[in-house]
């Protein structure tokens, strides 16, 4: 039977939401950045955990004709992605079919947007279908760091929640050598074809590996693919301007919901780098940290010292484990950079600093829309030529970060592109990119560009 962790507000809600244990049954993850979806899952099953990747896109009919028009976008992707995967296996397995073996996995966020609705939004519409409401949403919550406690057996949460991060990095690593090579290949395809041949290898690495923490061994492997990839580009082409993505994680990164994005800017001349999925898990234990700060400077203030000593504890825990973080990042990226010359990830403290520097945005306000801002102006002080903010149609923290940003990067002169999606095409974006990718290329002409050509 599922067991819930009491310290979600999610049991109040609905007892088959929350963070379940998982059990036997198989764990169904969502697809957003696909390296990361599949080592997730990866490092699951490393963990004994029957565990699958939901076929994504398919679904979106169904998920557009279970909500109003009015919720997010990869709100409505994600719960077609579900019941699309309900759908196909009711037809699979006939009298069979039994929703209550799976386990769909909703994370969730804390925070002033959408995103902590999406999981309870979802539980209604499964309930509403007969039979999916045996159908368990376990999620983790940005509330305590994405604690893993109570999902997987007692003993293990701790190291599957580092594994998981691990695999984080590496997705990251992953996505940032692909962009680095494809502009560059000899053939059409060529680097593509490899990244889906290394996935694989690593997802196996992270199977065997993943457990025992052994991140060296992870590390070897893919030394050895960035080794084995860098031949693919041609040394005969020319750098090209360098294009940054900041804007909402699951569009910035879900290759479907943007329209393959960065590839379509590649064919227009770019070399493109996006923000990095560590980037938001390392902002929630720094989010959590600097939180607690306040108000234990708050509380000492007031001489409240029970409410004090809490604060204290959540600061320990959440620096503890941002630490941490930021070891095993700058451990891969150390490993790689001595075959490629990769730079490293932008801390979140250094994004801080970089936003009071210009009185731009405050942490305070918190969501993406202070690390977007943040990585905007990071981004054009190292040499970017070019930058675009992609996000869902309505989204609040990227039209808060456009508002911000425009008028920033026109005095500096630096190309910027809002692209916002939803389902539609819009006609006029081809069209758009293509003029971007003009500016872009006259202030890579003017200026030069940011050192990381391969
Ligand atoms: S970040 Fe944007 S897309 Fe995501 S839940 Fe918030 S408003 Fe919706």
């Amino acid at each position: 039977m599922a067991v819930q962790d009491k310290s979600l507000p999610s049991e109040a809600f609905s007892p088959t939401l929350g963070r379940l244990n998982v059990g036997r049954k198989t764990l169904l993850i969502p697809e957003m950045d696909r390296f990361a979806s599949h080592l997730v899952a990866a490092t699951f099953r490393g963990f004994g955990v029957k565990a699958q990747v939901l076929e994504t896109y398919k679904g979106l009919d169904l998920g557009k004709e279970y909500t109003s028009g009015k919720e997010c976008f990869p709100c409505q992707i994600t719960l077609g992605d579900i019941l699309y995967f309900m759908q196909e296996q009711r037809k699979k397995q006939g009298a069979a079919f039994n929703p209550g073996q799976y386990v769909y996995f909703l994370p969730e966020s804390d925070g002033p947007c959408r995103f902590g609705l999406y999981n309870k939004f979802q539980r209604i519409v499964l309930d509403s279908i007969p039979g999916l409401e045996r159908l368990d949403i376990t999620s983790v919550t940005t509330k305590d760091g994405y604690s893993a406690e109570g999902m997987v057996d007692q003993g293990k949460a701790l190291d599957l929640k580092k594994t998981a991060y691990f695999s984080f990095v590496v997705a990251d690593i992953l996505d940032r050598f692909l962009w680095r090579i494809r502009p560059y290949e000899k053939e059409p395809g060529m680097a593509d074809a490899f990244l889906s041949r290394a996935l694989q290898t690593m997802e196996k690495a992270f199977e065997r590996f993943g457990p025992e923490k052994e991140f060296d061994r992870i590390l070897a492997r893919l030394q050895e693919i960035v080794v084995e990839g860098r031949e693919i580009v041609d040394p005969g082409v020319p750098a090209k301007p360098l294009i940054g993505i900041v804007g909402e994680i699951y569009l910035r990164t879900h290759v479907h919901a943007n329209q393959d994005l960065i590839r379509l800017l590649e064919r227009h001349g770019a070399e493109v780098v996006n923000a990095s999925l560590a980037e938001w898990v390392n902002y929630v234990s720094y989010d959590g940290l600097r939180t607690a700060r306040i108000e234990f400077l708050l509380h000492l203030k007031e001489r409240r010292f029970r409410p004090m000593m809490a604060h204290l504890k959540d600061m320990l825990g959440f620096g503890v484990d941002l630490r941490y973080k930021e070891h095993r990042q700058k451990q891969a990226y150390k490993s790689i950079q001595k075959v490629l010359d990769l730079p490293d990830d932008h801390k979140i403290s250094h994004l801080e600093e970089t936003l009071k520097e210009d009185d731009l945005l405050s942490f305070d306000i918190a969501t993406e829309a202070c690390l977007s801002v943040a990585s905007i102006v990071s981004c054009a002080r190292a040499g970017y030529n070019g930058m675009v903010n992609v996000y869902p149609f309505t989204c609040m923290p990227s039209t808060t970060t456009s508002a911000v940003v425009k008028p920033y990067l026109s005095r500096l002169g630096i190309p910027y592109l809002d692209a916002p999606y939803d389902s539609g095409i819009q006609p006029g974006r081809e069209a758009a990119i293509r003029t971007f990718m003009y500016q872009a290329e006259q202030h890579f002409m003017r200026h030069g560009r940011a050192k990381n050509h391969p």
